[in-house]
């Protein structure tokens, strides 16, 4: 199962399992600092990349044979053969020729939809945190070597097979490896050598997730040698290329396919026993029928449009994980969205710290750290006032992020909030670097989102050990006994004023931390959740400005227009939700429900407000899934979007799951649906209105595609019917449908969304494509195509004219009407006789211009005339010729005013 050629065989094997961390360390030569990038380039030449051998693809030629696999194809080909068995060879020809092409056709189309996937694919490839160098950084997780460190944090996939050498509460889901669906414990100790593997607790295994903690593991295995790579088992990539509205064509075609071999099966014993044609020709009538009615080009160019709607939803960010989405965006009534980073621009500032009788302002915009604290627009100095220092040195120490210039920029590494308290920081003179120096970071418990605080251990070289609290204040404050007093002394905890100064500070639209801190050390080795129950001090609360992102503001007033409701979804504050709601337009004149509310309804009454409230605040990943169920059981489609492993769920029970790419962890991406390269709300906007886009191009081509058939197969019935010579043969029925579908309609895969789109309802789920309008549609159009071609038809053979000059006008009568037809079919409903409609689309013309040659070669190579019997044809001929296009195209163009302005044709219109 190795891959020799990417040199994975050469990886050391030992049972690290049964190896304590030290002696597996001593292995693989680990240090500290981790490896140095030259012994990681070396390692990742020797052993190879970190990735696992693609799944195996059909090769070439089945992809090629595969393409032969279609109902209506197989049609085809049996007429073929009949046609060779009465000897009609070029018939027969014709008919493989146009088998094969088509093959080819839809072999290189979904060649091209793949490779666009691949691409966006690529976008998508897992990171890994390193230390190498003696620096955390981030990698693309194919450049792990084994020796590498890797830092693991909740929502993070394992990127390779690693020993543990530290743990914290690391709780791993294995159910990708072992199918245990509880998560597993870790911890350090060896376990025996013939364990096996879901109790081997101190590895963590490629392709299983981090439920809960943190960790640090070494890396024994990559690539193909880890555990999941010799399984051989590759990880849910992108779904196949199928879609409800691809299943839905594609039935159709199965049903059309069996409609027209009954229709040819009636129309041959029509003919042969009622009006009496002899067997032979009624059958090659009959074959006409059947080539002039399968729409052969429909899948592939299905596929295409498909393809690429998400290709251009990628260039906008939005990176389509899973192909049904694309058309379930275009019919989302509802989008819940995270209020930090995604409707707010993440980038905080600390502008109030309210200690204990003292209200505190801070100067200074963004995360320069130039400013300074003032009470009463009098500048003050921090040191001054103990509670104050103390409360900056614990948001300083209290802190995993990093602050660093680049380029003059300043920039945070790590979480904005905390980013802000550095700056914080150094604005009242108080740096991190030496900070952490003089208080050595002992222990820490990690912020989550369940908890809402982060705890962390300290002990200063002289000094006694402390713990310190940052959180949400709720929270902090149950762990509260008393408050610091200005002056440094403990006082009794006013819990009114704080929560007074807590709203008010909120109502300003900042988000809101607490402090506090303990004089004590852990009861156990490490510091634990019962270590922060209790006894803290209260120091300050603290307000951060995080300002909404002005496209965000643009994007719901865009969803409200589209009759897309808008709802944020935050763990922050009642108050900082409603007031940030209000700057963008969301939940504003409604209540404001938190989570602990939620909590508290039964499923019913949560259906009955859900529809009412837009702000939910204070709100935990458990919330968003009953929110999401509750929206759905009243109807809706849900987007929902998420970043922490806790999102999984609500993600996945979305109809339209959004990771963010950014801050998002692998496991809410790998959870969704589609992910967003910039954590930004207005992109869900854009994906939306693209999905609407794309769901009207695959309509419009179906409305484009389908009368080309009827009109023919309504020219060949009506020969049949009234005993008239065939107006086309089939081989000539074979070249229109040829030339169009590969053509023509390939051009309205390139159509742009149009103007109105945002403006309209949201599509009605599940609604048909092939509604009443659909086939009154397809049945108006195929008439106008089969009277203009049948006309001239008639007129010239009137006329005395021979039958293959006959026959050629009726081949570009058709194909005319077609190319005036694509003009119209650029708008269902809204009139093309403008500037925009008739030249908005470059592809239409290009398409024309093709088509036109094509066309000109039919009728004037002798090549085309033997294989096809045409002719060529006159000034006059073509003036006709364009006459009956032009009949087709007005007539479309008057049916659509009709339907516009008249009640019944708004009816019609149904969905609209
Ligand atoms: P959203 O869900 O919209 O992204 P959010 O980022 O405010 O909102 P959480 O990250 O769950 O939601 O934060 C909830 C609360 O936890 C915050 O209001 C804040 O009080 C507190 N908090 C946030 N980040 C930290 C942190 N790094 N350390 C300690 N407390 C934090």
């Amino acid at each position: 199962m190795t891959d020799r050629r990417d040199g994975s065989e050469s990886q050391p094997v030992l049972p690290w399992h049964s190896l304590s961390p030290r002696a597996a360390e001593e292995a693989l030569q680990a240090r500290p600092g981790g490896l140095t990038s030259d012994e990681a380039a070396a390692r990742l030449a020797e052993f190879g990349p970190n990735r696992l051998a693609q799944a195996r693809r059909r090769g070439v030629l089945m992809r090629f044979l595969h393409q032969f696999h279609n109902i209506l194809l197989y049609v085809m080909m049996g007429a073929a053969v009949v046609t060779a068995v009465l000897g009609h060879w070029i018939d027969t020809c014709v008919l493989f020729a146009a088998v094969v092409i088509n093959a080819v056709i839809g072999f290189v189309q979904e060649g091209k939809a793949e490779s666009a996937l691949d691409a966006i694919r690529a976008m998508l490839s897992p990171r890994a945190v390193v230390v190498r160098d003696g620096l955390r950084q981030e990698i693309d997780a194919a450049d792990l070597v084994p020796g590498d460190q890797v830092i693991l944090v909740s929502g993070d996939r394992v990127p390779a097979d690693l020993r543990l050498v530290e743990v914290k509460e690391l709780r791993l889901d294995e159910a990708a490896l072992t199918g245990e669906s509880l998560p597993v414990e870790k911890q350090l100790a060896p376990v025996a050598e013939d364990a096996p593997l879901g109790d081997r607790y101190g590895m963590a295994y490629s392709g299983t997730v981090v439920v809960f903690g943190q960790a640090r593991g070494l890396v024994v295995a990559t690539g193909m040698q880890t555990e999941l790579g010799r399984i051989n088992q590759l990880l849910a990539g992108i779904d196949n290329m199928t879609t409800p509205l691809l299943r839905q064509v594609d039935h159709f075609g199965r049903v059309l396919a069996l409609v027209i071999l009954a229709m040819s099966a009636l129309l041959f014993a029509v003919g042969v026993w009622w009006l009496g044609h002899p067997p032979a020709e009624m059958f090659m009538m009959v074959v006409a029928l059947a080539a002039s009615a399968i729409p052969e080009g429909l899948p592939a160019i299905m596929t295409v449009t498909l393809a690429l709607g998400v290709q251009r939803m990628a260039r906008r960010k939005a990176i389509v994980r899973r192909l049904p989405a694309v058309e379930a965006l275009g019919s989302v009534t509802v989008i819940c969205s995270d209020k930090t980073g995604t409707l707010t621009r993440n980038e905080m500032t600390v502008q109030r710290v309210v200690c204990a009788s003292l209200c505190v302002d801070v100067q200074g915009v963004g995360y320069a750290p130039e400013g300074y604290c003032e009470v009463d627009a009098r500048r003050i100095d921090p040191a001054a006032y103990p509670a104050l220092a103390l409360s900056v040195r614990a948001g300083v120490l209290c802190n995993d992020a990093v602050l660093r210039q680049d380029e003059g920029q300043w920039r945070v590494e790590g979480d904005p909030t905390e980013g802000a308290l550095l700056v914080l920081g150094e604005k009242a003179g108080f740096s991190a670097q030496a900070g952490r120096q003089d208080w050595p970071r002992l222990d820490v418990i990690p912020f989550e989102s369940e908890h809402r605080f982060m705890a962390t251990f300290h002990e200063p070289v002289p000094g006694e050990p402390w713990i310190f609290v940052k959180g949400a204040p709720e929270r902090v404050l149950e762990m509260c006994r008393a408050q610091m007093g200005l002056d440094g002394v403990e006082q009794a905890l006013d819990v009114d004023y704080w929560r007074r100064m807590a709203t008010d500070t909120a109502a300003k639209g900042l988000r809101l931390l607490a402090l506090a801190c303990k004089r004590a050390r852990p009861a156990g080795a490490q510091l634990a959740f019962a270590d922060t129950e209790s006894d803290f001090l209260l120091l300050a609360l603290v307000g951060m400005m995080d300002p909404p992102r002005g496209e965000a503001i643009a994007a719901v007033a865009d969803c409200h227009r589209a009759g897309i409701q808008v709802k944020m979804i935050t763990g922050d504050h009642a108050e900082t939700a409603r007031a940030i709601g209000a700057q963008l337009a969301i939940g504003v004149g409604r209540p404001v429900v938190t989570g602990s509310e939620v909590a508290l309804m039964d499923d019913r009454a949560l259906r009955e407000m859900v529809m009412s409230v837009e702000v939910f605040a204070r709100a935990s990943p458990e919330h968003k899934l009953r929110l999401v169920q509750a929206m759905q059981s009243q109807g809706q489609v849900v987007s929902m979007t998420g970043d922490g492993v806790n999102d999984a769920p609500a993600l996945k029970r979305a109809d339209v799951g959004v990771a963010m790419g950014n801050k998002g962890t692998e496991a809410a991406k790998e959870a969704s649906d589609m992910v967003l390269a910039d954590d930004n709300f207005a992109t869900i906007a854009a994906a939306v209105r693209e999905g609407r886009a794309v769901y009207d191009n695959l309509k419009k081509f179906v409305l484009f595609m389908l009368p080309t058939n009827g009109g023919e197969a309504l020219l060949v019935i009506a020969a049949i019917l009234f005993q008239l010579t065939l107006p086309l043969t089939p081989a000539q029925v074979l070249w229109i449908n040829l030339v169009t579908s590969s053509t023509l309609g390939l051009a309205l895969a390139f159509e742009p969304a149009e103007p109105g789109i945002m403006r309209q309802r949201p599509r009605p789920p599940g609604s048909p494509l092939l509604s009443g309008f659909f086939i009154w549609r397809v049945f108006f159009v195929s008439v106008l195509m089969m009277a203009g071609a049948l006309g001239l038809f008639l007129w010239e053979l009137n006329d005395g004219v021979d039958i293959e000059r006959a026959r050629t006008m009726a081949v570009n009568a058709v194909v005319m009407a077609e190319m005036f037809y694509l003009i119209n079919s650029r708008h269902i409903f809204d009139s093309v006789l403008s500037r925009e409609g008739l030249f908005g689309n470059r592809y239409v013309w290009l398409a024309i211009g093709a088509c036109m040659l094509l066309q000109l070669m039919y009728t004037y190579t002798p090549f085309m005339h033997a294989v096809f019997g045409s002719a060529p044809l006159g000034r006059r001929e073509w003036l006709d010729v364009i006459g009956a296009g032009l009949l087709v195209f007005l007539g479309a163009e008057l049916e659509k005013a009709v339907i516009r302005h008249t009640p019944l044709g708004r009816r019609l219109r149904g969905e609209k």
